[in-house]
């Protein structure tokens, strides 16, 4: 006989620990959280660079904490550590380099199949995969021969190579003042101004700009890129081109689309999971947490938020079964 879980978390990010922790200090006994990474918060492991600045109310989303796991501002170092002390912490049992393919209801259980075929089971489940698995890929073809160096994230990045930083957001924005520490950078943004930003991020560009430590090619998109002798050039809508060593695309991440429906979970028009109030989706027992969900964009506390939202609903649940 194989244990059945009280309840199976997909995903060890924020809002994925944020419901396994919940469930404990809540009283949801027997809870197991699956990552696919080989440890947790893999989102922030790779796309954060290091000694980045992160901020409990990022992109004006909200920072009233409901819960009871009390985020606050720091690193990308202290944040890691922060999470990874609750997981220790409240003894979460956690499978790391487990990937899950799909979930299917059967009966009143849930069948949970991980990437190498084995199975799980659990009478609720979480979906807190994030949307930085299916970065968003650009609309002009990257060539293979120059692949390695037009990249999802900064990590590659080595001093003193020349960048050209692609996105508007605090991603993009961020990126591009901390490589300038070492790197001559270029961001590129095909609006005119950085609208989607924060106050504070969209500050420090452009006194960053005014100082001559970043270049600003806004107010045009990139038409297409080629390899120039192994490096990357860009050619933008208004005819100029120009050569760099490395391109890092911080366009965002997409609703992981093809895992929900395999889990037969209805999507709206945007690919975003139809859910209840609740957060439970159209599968009854099946709740979405996080940035997958978060339909004016992510941050930390809006899954940490959506994780005790749930668990007490499931709390609920369980008093009544
Ligand atoms: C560059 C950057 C800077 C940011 N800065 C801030 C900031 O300063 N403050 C802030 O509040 N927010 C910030 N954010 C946003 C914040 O990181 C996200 O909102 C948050 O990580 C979302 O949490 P999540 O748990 O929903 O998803 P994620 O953090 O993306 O976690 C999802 C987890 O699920 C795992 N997973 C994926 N697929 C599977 C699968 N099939 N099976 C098992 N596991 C799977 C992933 O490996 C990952 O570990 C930033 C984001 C980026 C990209």
């Amino acid at each position: 006989m194989q244990k059945i879980y009280d309840l199976a978390i997909i995903g060890a990010g924020p809002a994925g620990i944020a419901s396994a922790v919940e469930s404990v200090l809540l009283g949801v006994e027997d809870v197991i959280i699956f990552e696919k990474g080989d440890n947790h918060s893999t989102t922030i492991r790779n796309y954060y660079k290091d000694e980045k600045r992160v901020d409990k109310n990022w992109r004006g989303a909200e920072v009233q904490i409901d819960g009871n796991i009390l985020f606050a501002d720091g690193t990308k170092e202290s944040t890691i550590e922060f999470f990874g002390e609750l997981i220790d912490k409240h003894d979460v049992e956690s499978k790391f380099n487990v990937g899950i393919d799909f979930v299917k209801k059967e009966g009143d259980i849930f069948e949970i199949t991980t990437e190498r075929g084995e199975k799980f089971y659990s009478k609720f489940v979480i979906i807190a995969i994030g949307v930085m698995g299916k970065p968003n890929k650009p609309s002009y073809k990257i060539p293979p021969s120059i692949s390695d160096i037009v990249n999802f994230n900064p990590n590659s990045c080595r001093s003193g190579e020349k960048l050209l930083v692609v996105g508007g957001g605090d991603s993009a924005l961020e990126y591009a003042y901390m490589l300038s520490a070492t790197n001559d950078v270029t961001i590129s943004y095909r609006q005119s101004s950085f609208s989607r930003a924060s106050e504070q991020n969209i500050d420090i560009l452009n006194r960053y700009t005014k100082e001559g430590k970043i270049v600003q090619k806004i107010g045009v998109d990139i038409d297409y890129i080629a390899d120039c002798d192994g490096k990357v050039e860009v050619f933008f809508f208004d005819k100029s081109s120009e050569v760099f060593d490395r391109m890092v695309l911080a366009i965002g991440g997409a609703s992981p689309a093809d895992f929900l429906r395999k889990c037969g979970i209805e999507l709206d028009e945007n690919e975003t999971p139809i859910t209840e109030e609740n957060l439970q989706s159209s599968v009854e027992g099946l709740f979405i947490a996080g940035d997958i969900i978060a339909k004016k964009g992510g941050s930390i506390v809006v899954g940490l938020n959506h994780a005790f939202k749930i668990v007490n609903r499931i709390k609920e649940l369980t008093r009544t079964t």
